[in-house]
């Protein structure tokens, strides 16, 4: 059953988080000192989660990602999967993580149903990737990565790109797809957080893809529904593909087809929206058909679009952790 917003965009996929808390402390995602937590008795249950999972599901959402703060901190996540996985209707089980625990857990990632990952990696150098993530051990993700990929995983890395910190890398990271079946994609840096002078932090999508060309002949993919918003590229013998995800320079409002419920409930149809919709009130009823509604609702305001740039953005600040990126 196919869902459509008010404006005919097909709507199928929910960004669900399951915590807001994180092992990281990515300069771009949060402050130092980390968020004000959400308190433990307002972090839904797994129960809960899956309630809104099935509710979504029932009208017309068939793609779930799972994502945070870090998911994978969160205890008890592997069973909860196992429960997602087998809701009928839903087609793609993914998540979202910083690779930190997936030594660990890539294994038992695998065998609950979890389809693809999406891996965060803003640096291959050990130092700049300790500062960005300001106390993060990159041999521990990059052994994460191996054992994802060992289990059978694809492999997908996202690079938040930021001018002056980890510009300098892009070319390190695009060679990964020339040397393995990797699929980089390079994303550009939003204000969320809206840290002072941000601007100088964009590096636009054109950019990255001009550097790139540089190095590289990009040869355009052709676009699947998988590749999301990114715009893929082939390089010629590589086994690996390129992509580039432009929030801020390049809008992909008019294709959007994502909607989001935050780890606390809130839902909400657009990142940088600040209308939202709590769905704890419904959860306490017994039925799951108003809990249906209410997202539903969510689905029908859905706004057009944002109006981020690079010069200028007009939403509140807040951290991507919260919502889930
Ligand atoms: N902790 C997990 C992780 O880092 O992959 C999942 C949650 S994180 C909020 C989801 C995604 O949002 C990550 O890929 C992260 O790089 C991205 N993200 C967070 N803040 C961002 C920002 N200011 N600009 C661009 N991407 C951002
Ligand atoms: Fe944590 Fe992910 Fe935010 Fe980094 S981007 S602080 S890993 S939630």
């Amino acid at each position: 059953m196919a869902l459509f917003d008010s404006l005919g965009r097909t709507i199928n996929y929910l960004r669900l988080s399951v915590t807001d808390r994180c092992n990281l402390r990515c300069t771009y995602c949060m402050p130092e000192e980390g968020i004000g937590k959400v308190a433990h008795g307002e972090i839904l249950s797994y129960e809960e989660l899956l309630r809104i999972a099935r509710a979504a599901v029932a009208i017309g959402i068939d793609k779930i990602r799972i994502t945070g703060g870090e998911p994978l901190v969160r205890k008890g996540i592997i069973q909860f999967l196992h429960q997602l996985a087998e809701i009928q209707g839903l087609e793609q089980l993914v998540l979202t993580t910083n690779g930190v625990l997936l030594d660990k857990m890539a294994v038992d990632l695998r065998s609950a149903g979890v389809q693809r990952l999406n891996i965060s990696l803003d640096s291959l150098n050990p130092a700049t990737f300790s500062h960005i993530s300001r106390c993060g051990d990159l041999e521990r993700v990059l052994a994460g990565i191996e054992a994802a990929r060992e289990c059978g995983f694809p492999i997908k890395l996202n690079m938040v790109v930021m001018r002056g910190v980890n510009d300098h890398e892009i070319l390190d990271f695009a060679a990964m797809a020339t040397t393995s079946a990797t699929t980089v994609r390079f994303i550009e840096y939003m204000p969320a957080i809206r840290e002072h002078n941000w601007q100088r932090h964009v590096v636009p999508g054109a950019e990255i893809l001009a550097r790139l060309a540089e190095r590289f002949t990009l040869i355009p993919a052709e676009q699947t529904e998988m590749a999301g918003p990114a715009r893929n590229f082939r390089i010629p013998g590589a086994p690996g593909t390129l992509g580039v995800i432009t929030p801020v320079s390049s809008h992909f409002c008019s294709e959007c087809n994502r909607i989001r419920v935050t780890a606390s409930g809130l839902a909400k149809g657009c990142l940088f929206s600040e209308s939202l919709v709590d769905l704890k009130p419904y959860l306490l009823r017994e039925s799951d058909q108003q809990l249906a509604l209410a997202l539903g609702k969510i689905v029908d305001t859905k706004p057009a679009g944002h109006q981020m740039s690079p010069q200028e953005c007009s939403h509140q600040a807040f951290s991507m952790a919260s919502i889930g990126g």
